[in-house]
C-alpha cells in the first residue's frame, strides 16, 4: 500500500512536471520600427529570441514591425488596451498622453548611457518608470541605447548665435523647443522626406540618430557640418508589457522574461557602439570634407539657459515630471563625478 501510493506521487508528479513543461505561452509584440530599421527594430528580436531559447521553447514571442500593425506611435495604446501584450518602442513619444513619461528616453545635457543605466538598475530608475506607468496598466523597462546622438547635419557652419536665427531644421521633441527659443525655426518631416528636403533647401540643417543610422539617409553627401551631441545624450528605447498578459505568466517565465528584455537592451547598446564605429569609418572615407564641430561656448550656454527655462515651466505644471527630473538630476550629480575621474580624465589624457 505504502508502496502503491509511493508510486501515485512519482507518476503524478511526472504528469503534472511535463505538462507544465508542455505549456507554450504565445505572445504578440508591436514595435514603432520598420522591419530593417537595424539595430532598434534588432533589440525587440534579440528579446524574442533569447526568451524562446531560454524557456526552452514555453515562451514564443511574435514580433510585429510597424508595416503589420500600421500604428508606429499607437504603441502604448495598444500594449495598455490589449491587443498587443507586448511592445517596442520609446518613452519620450508618449508625452502628449502622460508628461512625466519624457524624462525616460534621454534630456539635453542628461545624463550618458553608463550613467544612465546605473540609474535604471540601480539607482530606483526602474522604480520610479514603473510607479509613472501603473497608471497606464503596463509595465515599462529599457530597450536599448543608442548611446550619444549627433547635434545634426548642417549645410553652413554655425559660428554665432545670430548664424541660429531663422534656420529651419528638422528637430523634434523638447529638443526642438530648446532650439525654438534660440530662433531656429523647427519643422518636423517624414523621415522618408529628410534627404530631398535637405537637398532643396527646404530646411538647412537636420538631427537623426548617429553614424549607424544616418549613413543610409545619406545627409553626409549634402551637408558636411556635423556637430556634436547634446540633445539626446542616451536615447533609451522602451519595452512595455501588458500588466494582465505578465501576470498571466507562471513566475519562471515572467523570470526569463525580464532578464531578456534586460540583456538586449544593454545588447544595443553595445551593437550600435560597433555599427558606429564602422559607419563613420565609412562615411569619413567616402566623404572626406565632412567636418565634425562643437557648437561655441556661446551657444551651448544659451542652448542650457533655454533648457532650464523649459523644464523649470513643465515641472511647474506637473509634481509627477518634476519628481523625475528632480530625481534624474540628483542622480547624475552622483554619478557625474565619478564619469569625470573614470571616463573623462582618462580619455582626455590618452586624446592629446
Ligand atoms: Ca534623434
Amino acid at each position: 500500500m505504502k508502496l502503491f501510493f509511493k508510486f501515485t506521487l512519482l507518476i503524478s508528479f511526472i504528469l503534472t512536471s511535463s505538462l507544465s513543461a508542455e505549456k507554450v505561452y504565445k505572445l504578440k509584440m508591436a514595435t514603432t520600427w520598420g522591419p530593417t530599421a537595424a539595430p532598434l527594430i534588432d533589440s525587440a528580436k534579440n528579446m524574442a529570441k533569447l526568451a524562446e531559447e531560454m524557456s526552452n521553447g514555453q515562451l514564443k514571442i511574435r514580433v510585429d514591425a510597424s508595416n503589420k500593425h500600421k500604428a508606429p506611435l499607437g504603441i502604448l495604446d495598444m500594449v495598455k488596451g490589449g491587443q498587443y501584450d507586448l511592445g517596442h518602442s520609446a518613452s519620450y513619444y508618449w508625452k502628449g498622453k502622460d508628461i512625466a513619461a519624457l524624462p525616460f528616453t534621454s534630456m539635453p545635457f542628461g545624463m550618458t548611457a553608463p550613467e544612465q543605466y546605473s540609474w535604471f538598475y540601480y539607482g530606483g530608475g526602474l522604480e520610479l518608470m514603473q510607479k509613472v506607468y501603473s497608471k497606464h496598466k503596463v509595465l515599462s523597462f529599457p530597450g536599448g541605447s543608442t548611446g550619444v546622438q549627433m547635434g545634426g547635419w548642417f549645410k553652413n557652419e554655425i559660428k554665432s548665435l545670430d548664424d541660429l536665427k531663422g534656420l529651419k531644421m528638422r528637430i523634434p521633441g523638447f529638443a526642438g523647443e530648446v532650439m525654438a527659443k534660440l530662433g531656429v525655426q523647427v519643422t518636423n518631416i517624414a523621415p522618408g522626406e529628410l534627404f530631398t528636403a535637405l537637398e532643396r533647401n527646404t530646411i538647412d540643417a537636420l538631427e537623426w540618430v548617429g553614424p549607424s543610422m544616418d549613413i543610409k539617409m545619406g545627409f553626409q553627401k549634402i551637408a558636411p557640418f556635423y556637430y556634436t551631441g547634446w540633445h539626446e545624450p542616451a536615447s533609451e528605447m522602451q519595452f512595455l508589457v501588458n500588466k494582465k498578459a505578465y501576470k498571466k505568466l507562471p513566475k519562471h517565465l515572467q523570470k526569463v522574461l525580464t532578464t531578456a528584455m534586460r540583456v538586449a537592451a544593454y545588447d544595443m547598446y553595445a551593437q550600435n557602439y560597433n555599427m558606429n564605429a564602422i559607419a563613420w569609418d565609412k562615411m569619413k572615407t567616402e566623404n572626406p570634407n565632412i567636418k565634425v564641430l562643437t557648437f561655441s561656448k556661446e551657444i551651448m550656454d544659451a542652448m542650457k539657459k533655454a533648457n532650464a527655462e523649459l523644464r523649470a515651466d513643465l515641472s511647474s505644471k506637473s509634481a509627477e515630471l518634476k519628481e523625475v527630473l528632480d530625481h534624474q538630476e540628483a542622480y547624475m550629480k552622483k554619478a557625474r563625478e565619478w564619469t569625470k575621474m573614470s571616463d573623462y580624465l582618462y580619455l582626455k589624457d590618452n586624446l592629446k
